[in-house]
């Protein structure tokens, strides 16, 4: 197979032949309804002297079958039906976190643009209604190169989106993807996925700044290595004023099976012993630390805590206010 550049329609063809990720659902599942007019595109908040901003890019629906795959299914359904989910299908939102700090500002992942789900995409849109202007953003953090979180790198004229950022992934993530001979030793279903991370990742004009675990990418922001997820996942923590935030990429892609049932690992998960063990590590400092989380696809806008509970954990959303 050469390697293509795999357009939308090869996509929601893939995605739709895909076993682990399907077209979302038209229905909703849940007993209250979407928001009746805008859905929510933005929320600000500070850590310390840092602001943080969190845009969506919008939302994918998978197949919940792609969740706690190492589980027994009946067991998945009962714990997705304790939490008022869908059993059939999941919903997950996108949440990009974009830092300012000093005189740093960094978005941290590209989303899907419009090459992957047409449910996605909408992060331009939403950095311009947050009042970002794309120029402005000096870093881009890639925490994986997974379709919605690096396809959205460049333009329709595969131009790149942000042109003057420094661009920054963990060295072992692009080492990984860009290894020879890698696309054709992914399985088939993963294919596309493999060329549109090559693709992505050898965006014209843009260079990339290789990190490892420790990474300063700011004064106040380093990144953290987080493998398992993808083999070389970072994650991204800001620090000031003694305020933590762990933007946590996908080390956890669901906020309560991640970390009520850390154990249980995704269909996307490439390697589970490491995604299981990484999230417990994180899971502990988090909690023992009190340390406050963001998860990328997380329930909008997927800032919160983790506590311990009963030998376990849960996520507790923060509570956010009006007003300072
Ligand atoms: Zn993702």
């Amino acid at each position: 197979m050469t390697i293509t550049k795999p357009n939308r329609r090869d996509m929601l063809f893939m995605a739709a032949a895909a076993p682990a990720l399907g077209l979302p659902a038209r229905q909703a599942q849940a007993e209250i309804s979407a928001p009746d007019a805008a859905q929510p595109a933005y929320h600000r908040f500070r850590v310390g002297e840092a602001r943080i901003t969190i845009v969506s890019d919008g939302y994918l629906g998978v197949p919940a079958s792609g969740l706690g795959v190492n589980a027994d299914p009946r067991e998945v359904a009962a714990f997705l039906k304790a939490h008022y989910l869908s059993q059939t299908q999941s919903y997950a939102h996108t949440n990009h976190a974009v830092i300012d700090l000093n005189d740093a500002r960094i978005l941290v992942d590209v989303g899907a643009g419009n090459r992957f789900l047409p449910t996605e995409g909408r992060l331009m849109d939403n950095l311009a209604s947050a009042g970002i202007d794309p120029s402005s953003i000096t870093h881009v953090v890639i925490t994986h190169a997974h379709p919605d979180h690096i396809w959205g790198i460049r333009d329709d004229f595969d131009e790149p989106i942000l042109p003057d950022a420094e661009y920054i992934i963990g060295a072992a993530e692009y080492d990984w993807w860009m290894a020879p001979g890698r696309v054709l030793q992914l399985p088939e279903r993963l294919q596309q996925f493999g060329a549109g991370a090559v693709n992505s990742l050898k965006t014209e004009g843009l260079e990339w700044t290789m990190a490892r675990d420790g990474h300063e990418v700011a004064p106040g922001v380093r990144l953290m290595a987080t493998f398992g997820h993808t083999p070389g996942h970072m994650s991204v923590m800001v620090e000031s004023n003694d305020n933590r935030l762990l933007v946590l990429g996908d080390s956890m892609t669901h906020a309560y099976i991640s970390i009520e049932r850390p154990e249980w690992v995704a269909g996307f998960d490439m390697e589970p012993e490491l995604t299981v063990k990484t999230r417990k590590r994180l899971l502990e400092m988090a909690a023992s630390e009190r340390i406050a989380v963001v998860g990328y696809h997380f329930p909008f806008p997927g800032v919160g805590h983790v506590m311990p509970v009963d030998g376990g954990y849960r996520f507790i959303p923060a509570l956010w206010r009006w007003e300072a």
